[in-house]
């Protein structure tokens, strides 16, 4: 497979196929994947940047305000359009990470990976990282914003790392 015929199987699609595929892709080669060093320490660095962005989105009482605005009437922003920005293989990264990625309710409403306690994911798409409202900009000083931007930054970039060394296993392996 060309390296444009691998962005066109990862990035195009609806949500559900593209949850099809990352869960073949992990069936083949998870074990393979998960027996690679490089793999392996970026993954590490993945998660404990989440857990990092976790810390800081708890000190900001984020999941008390996401709550809040997701019981108003028109919701929050975890909506199904958003679904659409998850791809192969940032949902081949989470099941690499042991996340149960499977599909929340189908309401045609909101996103599919909308739990009752909020995202599933642990890597998730980059819009929905970036993603601060005025609900929180507005009831935060810089400096925190500026803490949960590093963090966020930072898990970015991990997760960008990881997609890199995904593509280059696949180029060779597909
Ligand atoms: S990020 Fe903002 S718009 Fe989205 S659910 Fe939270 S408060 Fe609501
Ligand atoms: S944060 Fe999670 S639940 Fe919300 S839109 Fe993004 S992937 Fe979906």
């Amino acid at each position: 497979m060309t390296r444009s015929e691998m962005y066109t199987y990862f990035y195009s699609g609806d949500v559900a196929l593209k949850l099809g595929v990352a869960r073949e892709l992990y069936v083949q080669f998870g074990n393979v994947l998960l027996q690679q060093p490089d793999i392996l320490a970026n993954l590490t660095i993945v998660e404990a940047n989440e857990r990092a962005l976790q810390v800081q989105m708890r000190a900001m009482t984020m999941g008390a305000t996401c709550t809040l605005c997701a019981i108003r009437q028109g919701g929050g922003c975890c909506s199904i359009f958003m679904a659409g920005e998850n791809d192969v293989l940032q949902l081949l990264m989470n099941l690499l990470a042991g996340v149960q990625v499977v599909m929340q309710q189908d309401n045609q409403q909101e996103c599919c990976f909308l739990g009752i306690t909020g995202c599933i994911l642990t890597m998730k798409p980059m819009f929905c990282l970036n993603y601060n409202c005025s609900h929180i900009k507005e009831k935060e000083v810089a400096v925190t914003l500026l803490h949960l931007e590093q963090r966020t930054a930072a898990m970015l970039v991990s997760q960008a790392g990881l997609e890199t060394l995904l593509l280059d296993f696949f180029c060779e392996n597909l």
